[in-house]
C-alpha cells in the first residue's frame, strides 16, 4: 500500500489546477485519480485497481483526508486536499474559458439533465459533447460512442473503482482528454445534493457532515478511515522494525 501513497501528486491545489489548465490548453491526454482511503484499500486487494494506481501516466490526488493523514503516518507529506468536486468545477471553468467540449458520464437521469442544464446557462463556451446517465446496462458501449466524440474532457460520476476502471479500460483508444472519475460530484455540482457549509470543508471534516446527513455512512467512514490509519500505522511499525 505504501506505493500508493509515494505516487500521489505532492503539489498544492492552485499547482495541481494549474497543471490541468494547462493539459487541457494543450489537448493533452490525462487520467486523474481522486483518491480516498477506500481507493487504497481496494487497491490493495484487487490487481486492476492497483495496475491503475500505480500507472506512471495516471495522476494520483488526494481527496480525502484520510489520505493526507496516512501519507504523514509514513513520513510524506502531502500538503492539502484536492477534492474531486472542486477538481470537477475548475475543469468546468477552464473548459469555458479555452471553449473546450465535454462528456459527462453518470449519475441518475434527472441529476445529470440538471448539470447539463447548468452548464449551458453558467458555462455558455463550454459545449457538451454529449452526456449519458449512469443507470445505463453497457457502459463499453457508451465509451465506445465517447471515443467517436474525441471530448476535451470526460467526467465519469459512477462511484470509485468501476468509475476508474472503465476509464482505464478504454484510454488506450483516445489521442486527448482530461478523465476523471468524480464520485459522487454530478449531484452536488447539479445542485441536487448540497455540499458542505465552508467550516466543515475548511475545517477538514467534510466527512463528519456526510455522516450526520446520512448516519447509514459510518460503517464506512469507520472501515475506510480509522481502520485504515491503524493499517498504515501497523505499516509504519513493521517498516521501522517496531
Ligand atoms: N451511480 C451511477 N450508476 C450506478 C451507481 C452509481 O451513475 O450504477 C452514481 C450515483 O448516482 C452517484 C455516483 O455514482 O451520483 C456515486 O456517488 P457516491 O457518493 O456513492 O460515490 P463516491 O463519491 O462515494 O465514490
Amino acid at each position: 500500500m505504501e506505493a500508493f501513497f509515494e505516487k500521489l501528486y505532492k503539489g498544492t491545489l492552485k499547482d495541481f489546477f494549474a497543471f490541468t489548465a494547462e493539459a487541457l490548453a494543450h489537448n493533452k491526454k490525462q487520467f486523474i485519480v481522486t483518491a480516498n482511503p477506500e481507493a487504497f484499500i481496494l487497491g490493495a486487494k484487487d490487481c486492476d485497481l492497483e495496475k491503475l494506481l500505480l500507472d506512471k501516466e495516471t495522476v494520483v490526488i488526494a481527496d480525502g483526508i484520510g489520505v493526507i493523514k496516512g501519507a504523514d503516518i509514513l513520513g510524506i507529506s502531502v500538503p492539502e486536499r484536492i477534492p474531486g468536486v472542486e477538481l470537477a468545477e475548475h475543469l468546468l471553468s477552464c473548459g469555458n474559458k479555452l471553449q473546450k467540449n465535454i462528456y459527462l458520464l453518470g449519475a441518475k437521469k434527472e441529476v445529470l439533465e440538471a448539470l447539463c442544464e447548468k452548464i449551458k446557462s453558467q458555462y455558455k463556451n463550454l459545449s457538451i459533447a454529449g452526456c449519458c446517465d449512469g443507470y445505463v446496462e453497457d457502459k463499453d458501449a457508451v465509451f465506445e460512442e465517447i471515443k467517436k466524440l474525441s471530448p476535451d474532457i470526460i467526467l465519469v460520476a459512477l462511484g470509485m473503482p468501476f468509475q476508474e476502471k472503465l476509464i482505464y479500460k478504454h484510454l488506450n483508444g483516445f489521442d486527448k482528454g482530461i478523465f476523471v472519475g468524480v464520485g459522487g460530484s454530478f449531484d452536488v455540482l447539479s445542485g441536487c445534493k448540497k455540499r458542505a457549509p465552508q467550516f466543515f470543508i475548511k475545517h477538514n471534516i467534510e466527512w463528519l457532515y456526510r455522516i450526520l446527513k446520512e448516519p447509514k455512512r459510518i460503517k464506512r467512514f469507520y472501515n475506510n478511515n480509522i481502520k485504515f490509519l491503524f493499517e498504515v500505522k501497523k505499516l509504519k511499525s513493521q517498516k521501522s522494525g517496531k
